[in-house]
C-alpha cells in the first residue's frame, strides 16, 4: 500500500511573515492521521524559519529547486547541502516553470536529481506535456523522454527516494484539470515505464503524484484513481483551509 503524499509548492509567494502564518495554519489544522505525508515547499528565504515551525510536527520541508554543483561561482544558486542545512528533506526538480521560463534541460535535471540523492534529499521529479503535445498525441512520448533522460544512471535503490509528479503543463495554474481518467492513464503509463526500466517492485513502490489545478473540489476524484498516489498543489496550497481540505481527501 503506497502512502499518499500531498505537497504544496508555494512558488514565488509569501514573505517571511506570510510563510510563518501559512505554515502555522496548516500545522494547527492537521489531524494526527499518518496515512498521508504532507510537504510544504516555501521560497528559499523562508525555509529556515518554516523549518523551526515544522520540525516538531508531521509536516516535512521541501525546496522548489537547487543547483547541481556543491559550491562556487554560481551567482544566485543554492546547493543541496545548503538546503539540508536548513532542514529540507525534499526538493522539487524539473518543474515545468523551471523548464520553460528558466530553460532547464533534461540533462540539467538529471544532474540535479543525482546530486540531490547523493546529498540525502528526496526528490519530487516533475514531468508533463504541453497542450500542443497532447493534441498531437505526443503525451506518452514526451513523458517517456523526460523520465528516461531525467533518470539516466539513477539506480533502483536511488529510485526509492524519488517521487514522480505528473503535471500536464496545460493544467498548471490554468484552472483546467486533467480528468481523473486522463490523469490515471498517464500515471499507469509511467508506472509501466518504470517497470520496463527497473522492475515490477520498483514500479509498485513508486509514488506518482498528480499536479495541475488540484483543488478541494476535484482532489477526491483524482486521488481515488488507482495509480494516483498524491498531489503536487500550487494555487490551492496558499490558504490553510484549501490545502487542509485536499489533505483530508487523501
Ligand atoms: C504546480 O505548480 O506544481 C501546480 C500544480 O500548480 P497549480 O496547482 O496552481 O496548477
Amino acid at each position: 500500500m503506497r502512502k499518499k503524499i500531498i505537497a504544496g509548492n508555494w512558488k514565488m509567494n509569501n514573505d517571511l511573515n506570510e510563510s510563518q502564518s501559512l505554515v502555522s495554519g496548516i500545522i494547527s489544522g492537521l489531524g494526527s492521521d499518518d496515512k498521508c505525508e504532507v510537504i510544504v515547499c516555501p521560497p528559499f528565504t523562508s525555509l529556515n524559519e518554516v523549518h523551526s515551525l515544522v520540525k516538531d510536527s508531521p509536516v516535512k520541508l521541501g525546496a522548489q529547486n537547487m543547483f547541481f554543483e556543491e559550491s562556487g561561482a554560481y551567482t544566485g544558486e543554492i546547493s543541496a547541502s545548503m538546503l539540508k542545512s536548513v532542514g529540507c528533506e525534499y526538493v522539487i526538480l524539473g518543474h515545468s516553470e523551471r523548464r520553460t521560463i528558466f530553460g532547464e534541460s533534461d540533462e540539467w535535471i538529471n544532474k540535479k536529481i543525482k546530486k540531490a540523492i547523493e546529498s540525502g534529499l528526496k526528490v519530487i521529479f516533475c514531468v508533463g506535456e504541453t497542450l500542443a503535445q497532447r493534441e498531437e498525441g505526443e503525451t506518452d512520448a514526451v513523458v517517456k523522454n523526460q523520465i528516461i533522460n531525467g533518470l539516466q544512471n539513477v539506480t533502483s535503490e536511488n529510485l526509492k527516494t524519488i517521487t514522480i509528479a505528473y503535471e500536464p503543463i496545460w493544467a498548471i495554474g490554468t484552472g483546467k484539470t486533467a480528468s481523473p481518467a486522463q490523469a490515471q492513464e498517464v500515471h499507469a503509463f509511467i508506472r509501466n515505464l518504470i517497470e520496463e526500466i527497473y522492475s515490477k517492485e520498483s514500479a509498485e513502490n513508486l509514488i506518482i503524484q498528480y499536479g495541475g489545478s488540484v483543488k478541494p473540489d476535484n482532489a477526491a476524484s483524482l486521488l481515488s484513481q488507482p495509480d494516483i498516489d498524491g498531489a503536487l498543489v500550487g494555487g490551492a496550497c496558499l490558504k490553510p483551509a484549501s490545502f487542509l481540505s485536499i489533505i483530508a481527501s487523501a
